[in-house]
């Protein structure tokens, strides 16, 4: 039988193994994902492990996102940019373990899904600079984009994002908002705000472009306010759940072999168990 799992601490609150047990059972495979609480204290073993054991590979979730880093043999160029790691799997020669980070591959997925024109874009605004944020403007700068503004609460880290970036992304504030928004082809909110739980997200789209792009990758509620303005003005709102499960698609390949597809069942399964926690 082959494993992977998801650790971190806490680690109930994920959503992964719901997501790889779908996929196990519609492709018939001989396979188990589980959830394993490892504590920071804990992880050098456990990855010793894995590194003898039996596990394909598996994700991982905070706190242990940079830390794990030490203790792989390899990581991709895409995780050494975007500077966590998401996914481990065993490199193709040899048992050797390695790290991705897979965030910037699931933003774009789900944007190519809903909203595909978002290619063509040359301006974009992201909201916040921490963990998801680095990913996103990753992504936006693999794409092409050429103006990408990022806005923080925390202006330091908006500045120190942007020039790690490159010289198509700039740091800009929510001040500015409204003489960034006209020019603008994507809005993503990358800040926790919005969240259930958290402050809302103030900010009026009317001075955007009516086909604003406009993703908001928290997912619970899965209509933020911004997403619910973004639809009443007539632009492309693009909900965060797309991301959260095309970013399980290389691992899931990766370990067991098999390309699985991201669509209205697994959403819908993923909602009745996001609902079930309320
Ligand atoms: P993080 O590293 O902690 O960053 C949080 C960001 O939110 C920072 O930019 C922070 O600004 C900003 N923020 C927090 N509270 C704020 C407030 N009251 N006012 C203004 N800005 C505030 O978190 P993360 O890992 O990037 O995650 C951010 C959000 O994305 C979470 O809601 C998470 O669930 C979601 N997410 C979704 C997916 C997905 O697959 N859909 C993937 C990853 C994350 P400061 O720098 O000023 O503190």
């Amino acid at each position: 039988m082959k494993r992977a799992f998801v650790i971190g601490d806490p680690i109930k609150h994920s959503r992964s193994p719901v997501i790889h047990q779908h996929w196990i059972s519609q492709h018939g495979l001989d396979a188990r994902y589980e959830a394993i609480h490892v504590k920071p204290s804990e992880l050098g073993n456990f990855m010793a492990l894995v590194r003898h054991g039996d596990f394909a590979g598996g994700n991982v979730t905070l706190p242990h996102k940079e830390t794990i880093k030490t203790l792989l043999t390899k990581i991709t160029s895409t995780a050494r940019a975007i500077g966590a790691i998401n996914t481990i799997y065993r490199d193709k020669d040899g048992g050797d373990l390695a790290g991705d980070n897979t965030d910037a591959y699931g933003f774009s997925a789900n944007l190519d899904d809903h909203a595909p024109k978002w290619r063509d874009g040359t301006k974009a605004l992201i909201l916040g600079a921490g963990g998801a944020a680095r990913a996103i403007v990753y992504a936006m700068v693999d794409v092409g984009y050429t103006d990408i503004v990022i806005v923080n609460r925390t202006a330091e880290k908006a500045d120190s994002l942007a020039k790690e970036f490159g010289k198509a992304c700039r740091a800009s504030s929510f001040d500015q908002l409204p003489t960034e928004l006209p020019e603008a082809d994507c809005l993503v909110n990358t800040t926790s705000l919005g969240m259930n739980g958290q402050p809302s997200l103030e900010i009026d789209l009317s001075s955007a472009q009516s086909n604003l792009v406009v993703n908001d990758i928290v997912y619970a509620p899965l209509e933020t306010a911004l997403l619910e303005q973004a639809r009443k003005r007539g632009m492309i709102p693009v909900d965060g759940l797309g991301m959260l499960l095309h970013q399980a698609v290389p691992g899931f390949e990766r370990w067991f072999g098999e390309q699985p597809v991201v669509d209205a069942e697994l959403r819908d399964l993923v909602i009745s168990d996001l609902n079930g926690d309320r």
